[in-house]
């Protein structure tokens, strides 16, 4: 598994390739933003670590030249307190980010971790839809979706265990008011919308006469 590690400062670059090799992986470097968009259509990386300040240009254009040509993980390196940027980076297509300082303990568990969502059986539902309590993002297929908090609520109900039934009337008083009116309208339109966002109506199955469960992922 080659990453492909950007960055120029040696106090970070030097420990991060050796503790990345300690951790199996084979790892390539670039200190330039100039070198890095041949140097993925050359090797190919299986993820990109990518240093956000680079001393001849800007980390996030680099992902966006990156972006145009390869859907290749990426994941930005960025300092304490810069919210900005990781959300400027994830809209862009960064996968994951970490803050520096790291480990690189948690920076090969962050990149095992897209490995895993990324070895999808052709066909099968497995992980396709991953919520992300923590920073309350919800991605499908990889690809971050817009939620309002109220169905960020909804599917996260829902995904505490894909293949159980969860009744409209649990449903709607987890999400909305614990005094179930019997009517809840309101669910079904969340529902509806839920299903439009996630971009696949299968992945939450309605339950005629009970409620909604999420497909078995
Ligand atoms: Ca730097």
């Amino acid at each position: 598994m080659r990453v492909l590690v950007v960055e120029d400062d040696p106090a970070v670059a030097e420990p991060l390739v050796a503790g990345l090799a300690r951790h199996g992986f084979e790892v390539s470097t670039c200190a330039y933003a100039m070198q890095v968009v041949p140097a993925v259509q050359e090797q190919d990386p299986y993820v990109v670590v990518l240093d956000l300040g680079l001393p001849d240009g800007d980390g996030l254009d680099v992902l966006r030249q990156i972006r145009r040509f390869s859907d290749v993980p990426v994941i930005i390196l960025t300092a304490r307190g810069d919210e900005m940027d990781r959300v400027i980076g994830l809209e862009l297509g960064s996968d994951d980010y970490v803050v520096k300082p790291f480990s690189v303990r948690e920076l090969a568990a962050r990149i095992r971790a897209i490995s895993r969502r990324r070895q999808v059986a052709p066909g099968s539902n497995t992980d396709r839809v991953v919520v992300d309590r923590g920073r309350h993002e919800v991605t499908v297929d990889g690809a971050l979706i817009d939620l309002t908090a109220k169905e960020f609520a909804l599917l996260s109900v829902l995904a505490e265990e894909p293949g159980r039934v969860f009744s409209r009337q649990e449903l709607f008083s987890r999400v909305w008011d614990p005094v179930w009116t019997g009517t809840g309208k309101t669910l079904d339109v969340h529902i509806a919308s839920l299903r439009r966002k996630l971009g696949d109506n299968d992945l939450i199955e309605t339950v005629r006469g009970v409620g909604y469960r999420m497909v078995e992922q």
